[in-house]
Parts: C-alpha cells; sequence; structure tokens
C-alpha cells in the first residue's frame, strides 16, 4: 500500500452534477485553487467532463465537473448530458448541486427523478448561500431531502468560498484506500491545448451576447515555444454563418482584439510566460455536426 508521510494514501472520485448555471465549475475551481473550468453567467458553458485535482495530507481527491443537465435538443446538448451522466456514473461519490436562489425548477426536479430511478445515493450541495436568506434555504434543504436521495446537507458559497473547505474536508474522510492515480502537483488532466481554447471561448461568452457563443466554438491550430521562453499560440475561432463572423470580428476588429487582449492576459498568467496570441474567425456552417469536434472534447457523436 503506498504512504504519503507515514499514512496510506487515499483515493476517490467525486461527480460533481446539476442543472446548468447552478456553479459547477466554479465550485471545481475553488476545490482545486485554480482555474480548470472555464465559468460563465450564460447558458451552458462546460461541454464536457473536467477533471479536477487536489491533495489534502494523504487523500488525493479526483473532481469531475460536468456539462449541465437538461432536456436535450441538439445533437451537442445530447452529447454533453450524456457526459454528465457518464461522469456520475464513473464517480464513487456524486454531489448534487442545487442553485440557493432558483430553487427546484424543471431541471434540478427531472435530474432528482433520476436520481431516485437509478437508486443513487448523493450529498446535497446548495450553492450561492450568499444570495440567499437563511430561513429561505433551511425550507429548500427540508424540501430537497424529503426524497430521501441524500446522504448530507451542505450549504455553500462557491464564489466566496463560504464552506468549501468544510466539503473537501467530508470527501477526504469517506474516500477508500488506494493509491493516488495522478502525480501530486497535477491539477487537471486537461491538455494545454484545449485549456488555451477553453480559456478563449471563456473570454467570447463574457464579450457576446447569448445566442453567439453558442454558435462559436474554439480550436488551438498551433502552440510553438520560443527560444526567448514566450509561447506562440495560433487560434480559430468557429461560427456558422458570416452575420456571426462580422459580430465577432466588430467595427475595424476592436472585438476580436479585445477577446484576444483578454485572453492572452488570463494564459500569461496561468502558464506563467509571455503568450503571443492570434486570433482568427473562420465560417464553418456544419462545425456542430462534425465528429472531429466531438471527438476532440471527449463526447459521443452519436449519444
Ligand atoms: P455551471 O454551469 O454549473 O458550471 O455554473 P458556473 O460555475 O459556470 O457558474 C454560473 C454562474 O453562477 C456564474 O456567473 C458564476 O459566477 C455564478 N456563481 C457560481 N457560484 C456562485 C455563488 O456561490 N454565489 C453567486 N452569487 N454566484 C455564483
Ligand atoms: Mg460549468
Amino acid at each position: 500500500m503506498p504512504m504519503a508521510n507515514g499514512t496510506p494514501t487515499k483515493c476517490g472520485f467525486v461527480a460533481i452534477i446539476g442543472a446548468p448555471n447552478v456553479g459547477k465549475s466554479t465550485l471545481l475551481n475553488r476545490l482545486v485553487g485554480a482555474k480548470v473550468s472555464i465559468v460563465s453567467p450564460k447558458v451552458q458553458t462546460t461541454r464536457t467532463r473536467v477533471l479536477g485535482l487536489t491533495v489534502k495530507g494523504p487523500v488525493q481527491l479526483i473532481f469531475i465537473d460536468t456539462p449541465g443537465i437538461f432536456a436535450p435538443r441538439r445533437r451537442l446538448d445530447r452529447a454533453m448530458v450524456a457526459a454528465a451522466w457518464d461522469g456520475a456514473g464513473d464517480a464513487d461519490h456524486i454531489a448534487f448541486l442545487v442553485d440557493a436562489d432558483r430553487g427546484i425548477n424543471r431541471n434540478t426536479q427531472a435530474i432528482i427523478d433520476r436520481l431516485v430511478e437509478r437508486q443513487a445515493t448523493a450529498d446535497l450541495i446548495i450553492n450561492k448561500v450568499d444570495l440567499v436568506k437563511k430561513p429561505d434555504l433551511l425550507a429548500l434543504a427540508d424540501k430537497l431531502n424529503q426524497t430521501g436521495l441524500f446522504r448530507e446537507t451542505f450549504m455553500i458559497s462557491a464564489e466566496t468560498g463560504d464552506g468549501v473547505d468544510g466539503l473537501a474536508e467530508h470527501w477526504a474522510s469517506i474516500v477508500p484506500e488506494g493509491p493516488w492515480l495522478f502525480p501530486e502537483d497535477q491539477l487537471s488532466d486537461m491538455p494545454e491545448r484545449l485549456l488555451a481554447a477553453e480559456i478563449t471561448r471563456e473570454k467570447l461568452y463574457h464579450q457576446l451576447h447569448q445566442e453567439l457563443p453558442y454558435a462559436a466554438t474554439v480550436e488551438t491550430e498551433s502552440w510553438t515555444d520560443q527560444e526567448d521562453g514566450s509561447v506562440r499560440i495560433e487560434q480559430v475561432i468557429y461560427v456558422q454563418r458570416d452575420s456571426q463572423k462580422a459580430i465577432v470580428l466588430g467595427k475595424k476588429g476592436a472585438r476580436i482584439k479585445s477577446i484576444g487582449a483578454d485572453s492572452r492576459a488570463e494564459l500569461e498568467d496561468m502558464f506563467g510566460c509571455r503568450v503571443h496570441l492570434f486570433l482568427f474567425v473562420k465560417v464553418r456552417e456544419k462545425w456542430g455536426d462534425d465528429p472531429d469536434r466531438y471527438r476532440d472534447w471527449g463526447l459521443d457523436y452519436n449519444a
């Protein structure tokens, strides 16, 4: 049995599931202590399963951030929701996140029904407690606990960090003995090229309105480590129509310049070196039906 400072090591998977926008990715980043999953106030941001890692004493916790679960219509939606349920199936523990402010909406109820059907047990995490008054929180927790699904209930704010340490300690105390599955200092399993593309996609979400980012995807085409220690990254933003291309470019290229500046600043921070970022916009009408994209993201095209 592998040891860490004289204690047998432990290791376990926790899947974070919930409706879109409840704060799953924000929580993952908090637990890991670094940004490994992108966040936005808008639509479906997380497209695939993202692993985040943390070590607490002798315990390695492996968190699986998942796309939001909702009633899927498009192919990409179906693939994302399937990836979320796969993530839940692979884990030792399920963390079910609910938005304290929005309460039990249709998506949340649908997930509860499915968990009941699967006879799953989960930990209930009520997030965004910073937005809600205490009596309302207790009422929501009561109502959710009537489902009989939940082993323990936690109230947290992923944004402020309130209650998040307690959560990590809870999981650290219940995962089984076993070897660590990743190196101690690794934070995520996402390749740098993909992470760099995700950061640019996040800036797109932040700077453009609702419909457009959904119709866009970002790919890192080349990544070159330069002799002076900087890195040169070329990325393509694919959109589905010429009109969308015009929006991403903005007047005289102002919008894409601003997205590029935001993304570069964060990439430099993240990778700890100077970054030369080159963004291109291309129209590819059917990228949402391109099997190669799904493979890159680890999604099932036929879900
Ligand atoms: P996901 O779709 O479940 O992964 O949700 P995100 O992590 O992308 O978060 C969705 C939105 O909720 C973002 O605007 C976050 O900043 C916000 N958010 C997440 N956690 C909290 C929280 O604890 N309090 C508040 N007020 N906002 C939060
Ligand atoms: Mg997310």
